[in-house]
């Protein structure tokens, strides 16, 4: 700094000296002061054009060539204008940083101005709320039009939070919550909490299903009791033999639910059991006999096709349950007339297929899907033995996506049911005696 300025005095020194002289060559000193006052004022009107003319060219123009204290002022720029280029480029940086990581945040995140006019969303607030590129600058509570949303963008606390149906899907369940920021910004937050309330109903419906469940049985237990307690002794062995009979039964119902509820905790919950080589052919040929036998009065035969003798790699205690539960549906929603066939065979494609086939009443189309629901029953007509927990074809489910299977239902009103179950070629081993868990 210091240098630059004795230059520029040294510059003046030298124009007063050139003038002075030349003043007295010409004899007039004033004229020689003023040209050389006026040669150095041009000297610094052209370096003012020059930097004028740099800090228009931008970026590209290069650093002009001075002296005196324009050499200093272009260096000085020349330094801030560097800084400011690198400052630029983190902030632009930080910026690509900024945008990345909200677009990969799974909630739609809106910036809203003072007049609730969008400022900038992220990619999420596409999905979920249907914004556009289009949309930014108009007002949100036009986009987004419900009522209680509206309220909630007038009235917004921090910690408080809406739930809307989203614009674009009014099946998804959206949590909306506004902030606000800085002088007269507001943040939207909207996540999609669909499959939160559904795991909320399911619970709600779950504990309220098992509560109905158990509240029938243990009423009968509960009136029969009373009954034995108040009339015991004075009741006719064959009423008092009734009683005790229909008590078992309803101990043994409660029984089965609770059984079943704990297989399918231990099934949805329990870690996988090791698994081992179970010899289908041979557990379907016990199941088809035993069902048999116990069914023999009831004159429904159950057949037995075993096309295959592959085994398959996994839990024997698991897939036993699953085809027993498959076995007794069939043969408990049929009617004596009717025949059961379980199939056992190996697709092309290397796959091992369980099909248990009935020509029983059927179900009607709409509650297929929902079968393996906990507790999803369906009233059939002419179904002999309509007492169940609704819980058996969700145990089939979750014991066939624990063997990587898949399990299909196919069925015809008044022509029978098919439940198949198809195991990938992975998990099948040609026929083979039981073996050592893997
Ligand atoms: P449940 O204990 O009631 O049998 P499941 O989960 O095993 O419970 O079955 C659910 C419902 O599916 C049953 O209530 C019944 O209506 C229907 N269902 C299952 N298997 C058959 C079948 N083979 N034929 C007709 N309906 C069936």
């Amino acid at each position: 700094m210091f240098r630059a300025w004795a230059s520029e005095l040294f510059t003046i020194f030298w124009v007063v000296l050139v003038a002075v002289i030349a003043g007295r060559i010409a004899e007039d000193f004033g004229f020689a002061l003023w040209v050389g006052t006026l040669l150095y004022l041009l000297h610094h009107l052209v370096h003012a054009n020059r930097l004028y003319v740099w800090m228009r060219g931008g970026r590209s123009g290069r650093v002009p060539a001075g002296t005196g204290i324009w050499e200093e002022i272009y260096y000085l720029i020349h330094k801030l204008r560097r800084r400011n280029k690198r400052r630029k480029k983190q902030l632009i940086r930080m910026l690509e940083q900024f945008r990345t990581a909200t677009s990969a945040l799974p909630d739609a995140t809106v910036v809203l101005g003072a007049r609730d006019e969008i400022d900038w969303f992220n990619e999420s607030a596409c999905r979920l709320l249907g914004l556009r590129k289009s949309d930014l600058g108009q007002n949100i509570g036009n986009l987004v039009r419900y009522p209680k949303f509206a309220e909630h963008l007038k009235n917004s606390r921090d910690s408080a939070t809406v739930c809307i149906p989203s614009p674009v899907d009014e099946a998804m369940q959206l949590e909306v919550r506004v902030v606000p920021y800085g002088e007269d910004s507001r943040l939207l937050i909207a996540q999609d909490v669909t499959q939160l309330r559904f795991m909320e109903r399911v619970r709600s419906d779950f504990v309220a299903n098992v509560s109905h469940e158990l509240r029938t049985p243990l009423t009968v237990l509960k009136g029969y009791m009373e009954t034995l307690n108040e009339a015991g002794q004075d009741l006719p062995p064959s009423a008092y033999r009734k009683m005790v009979q229909r008590m078992v039964e309803q101990t043994g119902r409660m029984q089965s639910l609770v059984d079943n509820l704990l297989s399918l905790t231990r099934l949805e919950s329990g870690p996988p059991k090791p698994a081992a080589v179970v010899r289908v052919p041979a557990l379907l040929e016990r199941l088809c006999k035993e069902a048999n036998v116990a069914e023999a009065n009831e004159h429904t035969p159950v057949r037995l096709k075993l096309d295959s003798q592959v085994s398959l790699l996994g839990n024997e205690t698991d897939l036993h349950s699953a085809f027993a539960n498959l076995i007794s549906n069939a043969i408990k929603y049929s009617r004596p007339s009717d025949t059961v066939t379980v199939r056992w065979s190996q697709e092309e494609s290397g796959a091992a297929r369980l099909d248990v086939e009935d020509t029983g009443p059927g179900i009607p189309k709409e509650h297929i899907p929902r079968l393996t629901e906990r507790f999803y029953r369906v009233e059939i007509e002419g179904c002999r033995n309509k007492s169940g927990t609704g819980l058996g074809l969700a145990i089939v489910k979750h014991v066939m996506s624990r063997h990587d299977a898949e399990l299909l239902i196919a069925s015809e009103l008044g022509r029978g049911s098919r439940f198949t179950c198809l195991f990938p070629s992975s998990r099948v081993v040609p026929g083979a005696d039981r073996g050592d868990p893997e």
